[in-house]
């Protein structure tokens, strides 16, 4: 971020316009509108003033602003071609202590106007820091058809309530949970509605309901699947809950950027595990859970892919459950179905699958325990999760429970990240190529002809998501 986004409180701020042009009469409409005592300088105004001329804070001047026209802490708005004016304005104006804006300039700008969504008290800016004011101007033109105009309405209720609640209700996190409470549900409806005067009364009786109850919040655990690592995979709903929380408890297969996702001023908790290394025991995570929610707490629960698949959720849930907590479960794109995707390898295929079964790899005591008879089955496709550390004692055992050899198996390692890779052999062939490719995991094992249809759909496959530095260029 190269300029600092700011609202220059204005209230009879002088504000000195150069140029009489449509530019100049936005800018200075925009100063009007927002309380600025506004001269224009120029040796004629266009139509575009007409609506300004009239009113109380406007000023003309026929003539070039001079050194005093200028006053410290005042902005002033260039906008004319003439770059001999250009100069000998900015220079005065600065000179003054002015802070100054020439349009379409921006490397002689000491502030960028941004383009503006104004729904008072709400305002947006847009900026793209001078690059392509146009990309600004859509973006802002978007945003006019996302946010209804009464957004600003509830803003102005908000506003008018928030000393109301300080007194009535001293806690922080109590006052914060009751706005989202507020501007989740049927108020906010009744406000958005137009209906401000139903709205304003049930606010009302909304804050004296929280201050009487005072009682501690009561918590709650979103045990939520991110995805495979991809931000894009998170559901809206993952990113709503993931917005809301107090506390986060995530491991090691979340990766940074779905960590961006999460509500900034949330307590971050990392509850890891390395393959057998088991670095927080699970009953510890789930006490830890319990924990957590009865001091009050929203306890996220960040779980890689989703929660119920090989992720342990169900015993996170039982304890929850076991102490009366309250708790919801958001599914997430499961990493056999990200890796799927995102290697161009279908699951399932008319010509090659019917059934597709999603195994681990990892057993008890290092044996891999699987009911063999009912994996090899034909037209069936296999996804292995936890399979890359014993992948040699995993192939194998597949063509000792009679796969042929030359079966196709791919292992897709950190699917839908960046540095997704895809590695396509046989049973016999898999394990030695995966090692030879030094991979890493997390990875997917991926046993069945359809991964012979590779070939043909890879192309049509989503590209993995860029890095974050990548998508943050111009
Ligand atoms: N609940 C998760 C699985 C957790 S078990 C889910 O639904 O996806 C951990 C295993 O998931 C890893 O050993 C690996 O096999 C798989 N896995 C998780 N993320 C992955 C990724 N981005 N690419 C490939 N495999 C992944």
């Amino acid at each position: 971020m190269r300029d600092l986004p700011i609202f220059v409180v204005m209230r009879d701020r002088p504000v000195i316009v150069v140029g009489g042009g449509l530019v100049a009469a936005r800018r200075a409409e925009a100063a009007l509108r927002a309380g600025g005592r506004v001269t224009v300088f120029a040796p004629a105004l266009g139509d575009e003033f007409r609506a300004l001329r009239d009113a109380p804070n406007f000023v003309w001047a026929a003539r070039e602003a001079a050194g005093a026209d200028f006053a410290p802490g005042s902005l002033a708005f260039i906008a004319t071609d003439d770059d001999g004016l250009i100069t000998r304005a900015r220079a005065a104006a600065k000179a003054a202590g002015a802070l100054v804006n020439v349009a379409d300039r921006p490397a002689l700008c000491d502030f960028l106007m941004p383009s503006i969504v104004d729904r008072s008290p709400l305002v947006i800016a847009v900026s793209t820091g001078g690059a392509s004011p146009i990309l600004g101007r859509m973006l802002k033109a978007r945003l006019e058809t996302l946010i209804p105009a009464a957004y600003g309405r509830l803003a102005g209720l908000v506003s008018g309530f928030r000393g109301r609640l300080a007194a009535a209700v001293p806690s922080q996190t109590q006052r914060r949970r009751f706005w989202e409470t507020v501007l989740e549900g049927p108020i906010a409806e009744a406000a958005l509605a137009g209906d401000e005067e139903a709205a304003k009364a049930r606010l009302a009786r909304a804050i004296d309901r929280w201050a009487a109850d005072g009682a501690a919040p009561t918590g709650e655990v979103f045990l939520v699947g991110a995805g495979p690592g991809d931000p894009d995979l998170v559901t809206f709903r993952a990113f709503r809950l993931m917005q809301k929380a107090d506390v986060v408890l995530f491991d090691r297969l979340i990766d940074d950027r779905i960590m961006t996702l999460v509500r900034r001023e949330a307590e971050r908790i990392y509850v890891g595990k390395e393959p057998d290394n088991h670095e927080v025991p699970q009953e510890e995570i789930s006490a830890l859970l319990v924990r957590l929610a009865q001091e009050g707490k929203r306890v996220l629960r960040l779980k890689a892919g989703d929660p119920f698949l090989f992720g342990r959720g169900g015993e996170e849930i039982e304890t929850l459950a076991a102490h009366g907590i309250p708790f919801q479960v958001c599914p997430g794109v499961t990493a056999a179905v990200g890796a799927s995707a995102y290697a161009g390898i279908p699951l399932t295929h008319r010509d090659h699958a019917q059934a597709c079964v999603f195994v681990t790899g990892h057993g008890k005591e290092g044996r891999i325990d699987l009911d063999w008879k009912a994996l090899i089955q034909p037209r069936q496709t296999v996804a292995v999760y936890m399979g890359l550390r014993r992948l040699e004692a995993l192939t194998a055992a597949f063509i000792v429970h009679g796969a042929p050899r030359d079966m196709p198996a791919a292992i897709v390692d950190n699917a839908t990240r960046a540095n997704q890779r895809v590695v396509v052999a046989t049973l016999a062939t898999l394990a030695a190529e995966a090692r030879a490719a030094g991979l890493k995991g997390p990875s997917i094992v991926i046993v069945g002809t359809v991964v012979a249809l590779r070939d043909k759909l890879e192309w049509f496959a989503p590209a993995p998501a860029e890095p974050a530095s990548r998508t943050a260029e111009p």
